[in-house]
């Protein structure tokens, strides 16, 4: 059964410290193509700790949160953040998640459901894919999109560059992976910096020897082909 109109599909990325959060509307989590960007936004932990990237994730999502209107949400992330968000993660027991997922529920309808899912990047989902790439560009001590006032301190993290595609020319739909074939795609498949759209992706994950189309640099990541 689908999910309600109103559903959020949250994705929860990070690199090292940085953060990433990109709240999706009418996705289903699966083939959320035809999905909406309904916010996104980055920032910095004070550490590298599964426990403390999620909990400033957290702690700025319910921010976000509880300026919206209620809806169902679903978070979505890598196995160690979704980890850490229910409690299991044991890294650094100092931080205690739960309130704060129970926070994010209570602001919530009765009605609205908050569940916790993996979704991983680099696994066919463009949204989780998103929420890292925008980790990486917030890394380090930077931040993105609409963040409270303590991260919005932090300076403003630029996106990559360039902004059109070398393999096919056209101009990236959008700088950082979406729903769509034309956004330009996920950060480090390939040992530089560098991405093509995800559309030429497809095709160019497939050749020999795996090359960046720009720099020859060796590509480190396969993305595995949608079950
Ligand atoms: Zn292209
Ligand atoms: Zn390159």
């Amino acid at each position: 059964m689908p999910p309600p109109a109103d559903a959020l599909q949250i994705y929860l990325g990070h690199r090292d410290a940085a953060w990433g959060v990109v709240g999706v509307a009418r996705g289903d989590g699966a083939y959320d193509d035809g999905g909406q960007l309904a916010f996104e936004a980055g920032g910095t932990a004070n550490s590298a700790l599964p426990h403390t990237v999620t909990h400033a994730a957290l702690t700025e999502l319910a921010h976000i949160l509880s300026a919206r209107r209620a809806a169902p949400i679903t978070l979505r992330a890598t196995t160690q953040l979704a980890a850490a968000a229910v409690g299991v993660d044991t890294t650094d027991g100092s931080l205690e998640l739960y309130p704060l997922i129970r926070r994010l529920r209570d602001s919530l309808s009765p009605q609205a459901r908050c569940s916790i899912s993996e979704s991983a990047p680099h696994s066919h989902f463009p949204w989780a894919d998103r929420a890292l790439t925008i980790a990486t560009i917030c890394k380090p001590g930077r931040h993105w999109g609409t963040v409270s006032a303590a991260q919005g301190a932090l300076p403003a993290a630029v996106a990559p560059t360039p902004d059109s595609c070398a393999v096919c020319l056209e101009d990236f739909e959008d700088m950082l992976p979406s729903g769509s074939l034309a956004s330009r795609a996920v950060t480090g498949l390939y040992a530089c910096s560098h991405a093509t759209c995800r559309r030429c992706d497809h095709a160019l994950q497939r050749m020999h020897p795996a090359r960046c189309p720009m720099c020859r640099a060796p590509r480190t990541v396969w993305i595995p082909p949608r079950p």
